[in-house]
């Protein structure tokens, strides 16, 4: 069965072409890979400028993975309210992934949400519970553990559970890897990731993305 995968867009516009961060672009452009080929990926209160920027984004990661099995997707500038309202899809069939929820992310849980919900946040550290502004919209939650992932990750970790019916507890991860780029230069994440064959899954072109910031950081 095909889950439906929402990623209500919480981060400014940027004052540059795209509108949308660069790392909002790799993220969410892994998610229609990493989602499945069942599944439908909605990405939810965009501008115009930067629902037509991501839109654009999306069609050519698509058009550079022909052979590879992809989410649908679909750019939307109303707000994840506004979409279920003009789906007619009650709130009680879509699942909050919140960090602070009560109650953990279990394979059974597919049979109550067929909607999962993720907030398109830059995580922080120390988090800021910017999720709580999807929290007081009083959606059902659920957990992912105790660390927090990136957008993508959740999003990768919600699929395994639900769809591939594989325990929280069941899947590999990683916390804070540090990405290393030569014998002087690495960075630490402060999040959890999925781990494959050793290493955190990150989306394609973020590694070059954490290294060009990373130069940037020490220009004076
Ligand atoms: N710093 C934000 C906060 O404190 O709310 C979280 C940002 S996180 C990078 C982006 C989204 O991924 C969250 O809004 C949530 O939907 C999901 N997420 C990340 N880690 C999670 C976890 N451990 N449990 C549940 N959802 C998580």
């Amino acid at each position: 069965m095909g889950y439906t995968y929402v990623i209500e867009h919480m981060e400014e516009d940027e004052s540059t072409p795209a509108c949308l961060p660069p790392w909002v672009e790799l993220e969410y452009c892994h998610m229609i890979k990493l989602a499945g080929p069942s599944a439908s990926v909605q990405f939810t209160h965009l501008s115009a400028n930067a629902g037509s920027s991501l839109g654009s984004k999306l069609s050519w990661f698509s058009g550079e993975r022909k052979e590879e099995k992809l989410a649908s997707y679909a750019v939307h500038s109303v707000s994840i309210l506004e979409l279920l309202r003009q789906k007619n899809v009650p709130l009680s069939k879509v699942c909050l992934l919140d960090p602070k929820a009560d109650k953990a992310l279990q394979p059974g849980d597919k049979d109550e949400f067929g909607w999962y919900l993720f907030g398109g946040i830059l995580g922080d550290d120390p988090p800021r519970d910017r999720t709580s502004e999807l929290r007081r919209l009083g959606f059902p939650s659920r957990h992912l553990g105790p660390v927090q992932m990136t957008t993508d990750t959740a999003l990768a970790v919600t699929k395994r559970v639900v769809d591939d019916g594989v325990p929280l507890d069941e899947i590999p991860y990683v916390d804070f890897p540090t990405i290393r780029f030569n014998a002087r230069e690495s960075v630490e994440m402060p999040f959890r990731y999925i781990r494959e064959k050793g290493e955190p899954v990150l989306p394609p072109g973020m590694r070059d993305l954490l290294h060009e910031d990373l130069n940037k950081s020490f220009e004076f």
